[in-house]
């Protein structure tokens, strides 16, 4: 009681005045003494406040509070500001406030009110502290932690960069637009994020790059942005006049996006149609925003490189199957779309794996890709690696709808591929069929690759259709790996010979066995049918030296009748011909039928490694001494091989049948005379296959080659037709 009666006495209104104006003077934060009794203007100010507010103290004594307000000042809060002074209740908050230039602070403000014993408010203390830096950290942080759920949650990157420069319109301190604009690896701008996103023309995106050449607009703060407070006092104006009179843009800043090799991947920009001066805070506000676009842009780049492992093919870059399906699962059967599914397969793929390795498999699909790329509207065109060794396309249009020229057809099918700065030449087999909701792409996709299986087994560039037969038929390949023991055992596999004439002057003087298997369970099988699957299991030798015997087994029997005797080509296959017997045993049978062995040559396809170039000569020169010739088969996709053609001591040459097909082809013309020539040089015989036409066989015979064969001559025929045969026509050898 005493104590208040003391202090009741001695410490008087302005008493108080006195020992606030004290305090306040000492204080490092601003500090504003409102008086209730003066209608609530404001009473005292420290310097701290005028440093802070830009006023003198003249200007702002007698004033109210809402000289500090402005255009964003929250005015709902300065209510709530107001009402706590003027009802003494104590109260703390953070407000937009302006400074006498005009530039604003995020101020907290702290209220205090002094009252008397009875509770009369005598005066209100209001501490201030400019709290922008604090402020930007919160709502950077706030933004870091949107952002970073938003990509978490799987969120696009259009809201997240539109996220970004909404929260920039909506923190900074002024009225303003924002804009993300992030380039594509040739430096161009790909996409547009936030204000005129959708809007921005093509012609203007060079406009957002002022001043990001020279630094003239940087500032020390930061190196790397441009802040230009008046884009009508700079030279940029002019050239850009009219987008920034249509955008209304006054002041115009940017910070470029810098990925971490340091390159520039992007640009976040900050106009408005007011001038802004920059100040500190805006340096620092635009150097940590940019970073947090990095790390967005990065994040996306990043699950976009994830993305591509999973549903890409790096070996190709195209599509991996996969990734195909799921693109067309949502694009087509959503909607209930028809189109068309096709594989393609490069029938050489095995020969070009052979010759190049691995990666000359897969750039000659990469390079069919692309050149299919070339005749197909890019969006009308969904391309996959299929399988090892073909690709995928799905496409609304029927190959007819691409009303391709005659010239682009050749472009298309027979142009040479360049791999390892080689020419080659392969013909495409594709299997087709059509999607539709009652055949979905599930079940399409098998059916075009049946249809391939049977494409494949075609001479030259075929295209066929899916049919219910075609399943048959590759069921019955499945039948074929069971039966073709069975079928040596029995000695079903049978040689046809097929003639090979002299090309000037049409005469018989050679032929070439090829293998028919004659099987009771499956009928008659192709020989490209079950020549891969006994290739594949090993029996392969075994159908080889079937063929063989029984072609010495003809010339014996030709022999001891005294017949006129002809030279007989057998095929044999790579694996067969690199095996270590090979030479032994077939020396072996012809000693033991007798023959002489000028009457035996071996064709060999043209799928010899490099590395066994030395082996490859070591077994032809084996033969060759002991009298047996050889001949390279199906010449064509290795045309580069002609390299080391002159390495092996091939007798002879076989031009295969693409090539024989294209004649009309200058290119491929070009090379089949290139290819005769060469041989004659390297004392080969040039031997030209699938002869079909007359103008095929003029034009070979112009081109100087030696021999021909196909059906344009004579198909190939049984062992008794072929005695029939030669009985009418006269002998040459
Ligand atoms: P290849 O050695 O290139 O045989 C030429 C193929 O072209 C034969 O097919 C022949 O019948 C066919 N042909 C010949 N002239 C024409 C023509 O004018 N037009 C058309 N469209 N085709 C023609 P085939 O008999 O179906 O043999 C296919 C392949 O199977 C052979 O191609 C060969 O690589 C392989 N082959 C055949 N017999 C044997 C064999 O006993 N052993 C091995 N390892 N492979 C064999
Ligand atoms: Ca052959
Ligand atoms: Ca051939």
């Amino acid at each position: 009681m005493e104590m208040y009666k003391y202090y009741n006495q001695n410490f008087d209104k302005d008493d108080m005045y006195f020992w606030l104006c004290q305090m306040a003077r000492q204080f490092d934060s601003a500090v504003v003494v409102i008086n209730p009794a003066k209608d609530n203007v404001i009473d005292f100010v420290n310097h701290v406040f005028m440093r802070m507010t830009e006023y003198s103290e003249s200007e702002l004594i007698g004033e109210k509070l809402n000289i500090l307000h402005g255009p964003l000042t929250d005015v709902l809060n300065e209510l709530a500001i107001q009402e706590c002074i003027e009802n003494g209740l104590s109260y703390k908050t953070s407000s937009f406030h302006y400074r006498k230039n005009g530039s604003v602070f995020w101020n907290e403000v702290t209220i205090l009110p002094l009252k008397d014993l009875n509770g009369v408010l005598q005066y209100c203390l209001l501490m201030m502290n400019d709290v922008t830096d604090a402020m930007n950290v919160e709502t950077l942080v706030e933004l870091e932690k949107t952002v970073f759920f938003r990509l978490e949650n799987g969120d696009s990157i259009d809201n997240v960069l539109g996220e970004i420069c909404d929260h920039v319109k909506r923190t900074f301190r002024k009225p303003c637009n924002c804009t993300i604009l992030l380039l594509n690896d040739h430096k161009k701008v790909e996409n547009i994020y936030g204000d005129l996103s959708t809007t921005l023309k093509e012609s203007d995106y060079q406009a957002f790059f002022i001043g990001s050449e020279n630094r003239e607009f940087a500032s020390s703060f930061n190196k790397h942005a441009t802040f230009i407070k008046n884009i009508k006092t700079t030279n940029y104006y002019e050239q850009y006049q009219s987008f920034f009179d249509g955008e209304n843009i006054e002041s115009f800043w940017s910070h470029p996006i810098f990925n971490k090799e340091e390159e520039i991947i992007g640009l976040l920009s900050i106009y408005s149609e007011q001038e802004m001066d920059p100040q500190a805070t805006d340096y620092k506000l635009i150097n940590n925003i940019a970073p947090i676009i990095t790390l967005a842009v990065n994040y996306f780049n990043q699950k976009k490189a994830i993305h591509s492992l999973a549903f890409f093919d790096s070996a190709t870059g195209l599509s991996n199957f996969e990734g195909f399906k799921n693109t067309i699962m949502n694009l087509w059967e959503v909607n209930k779309e028809e189109g068309y599914v096709y594989i393609v397969e490069p029938g050489e793929y095995q020969k070009i794996v052979d010759l190049y390795g691995r990666q000359g498999g897969d750039k000659i699909l990469k390079k069919i890709a692309d050149r299919l790329r070339n005749f197909f509207p890019l969006t009308e065109l969904h391309m996959a690696r299929y399988t090892n060794s073909s690709i995928i396309i799905a496409t609304k249009l029927k190959i007819s709808d691409l009303q391709l020229s005659q010239v682009e057809i050749d472009q298309l099918l027979f142009e040479p591929y360049c791999i390892n700065n080689k020419d080659v030449f392969v013909t495409l087999k594709i299997g087709t069929s059509k999607v539709c909701p009652e055949t979905p792409i599930n079940q399409a996709i098998p059916q075009a690759d049946t249809a391939l299986s049977i494409a494949l087994k075609s001479v030259g560039t075929v295209i066929k259709k899916f049919e219910v037969e075609q399943v048959e038929s590759v069921a019955n390949e499945m039948n074929v790996v069971a039966n073709i023991a069975k079928g040596l055992r029995k000695g079903e596999f049978v040689p046809m010979l097929q003639p090979k004439v002299d090309i000037q002057t049409g005469e018989i003087e050679s032929f070439e066995a090829l293998a028919r298997w004659i099987s009771p369970e499956l009928g008659f099988v192709s020989p490209a049918l079950f020549i891969p699957v006994a290739e594949n299991t090993g029996n392969i030798y075994k159908i080889d030296l079937a063929i063989f015997k029984k072609v010495l087994e003809w010339q014996k029997l030709r022999k001891d009748a005294g017949l006129p005797m002809y030279q007989v080509s057998v095929n044999i296959s790579p694996i067969h011909f690199y095996s270590p017997t090979f030479v032994e045993n077939t020396i072996g049978f012809i000693r033991k039928y007798e023959i002489e062995p000028k009457y035996i040559k071996f064709e060999i396809t043209e799928s010899i490694e490099l590395d066994n170039v030395m082996r490859a000569k070591k077994i032809i020169n084996d033969l060759m001494k002991y009298g047996v010739a050889t001949a390279i088969d199906d010449f064509g996709v290795g045309y580069s091989s002609l390299s080391y053609l002159q390495e092996l001591p091939f007798e002879e040459i076989k031009i295969d049948k693409s090539f024989v097909d294209n004649l009309a082809n200058p290119r491929m013309n070009a090379v089949i005379k290139t290819i005769i020539h060469l041989s004659r040089n390297l004392n080969m015989r040039s031997v030209a296959e699938g002869i079909e036409t007359e103008a095929q066989h003029k034009e070979l015979q112009q081109l100087g080659c030696d021999c021909g064969q196909g059906y344009y001559y004579y198909k190939p025929m049984p062992l008794r037709e072929v005695d029939e045969l030669l009985q009418e026509c006269p002998a040459v050898l």
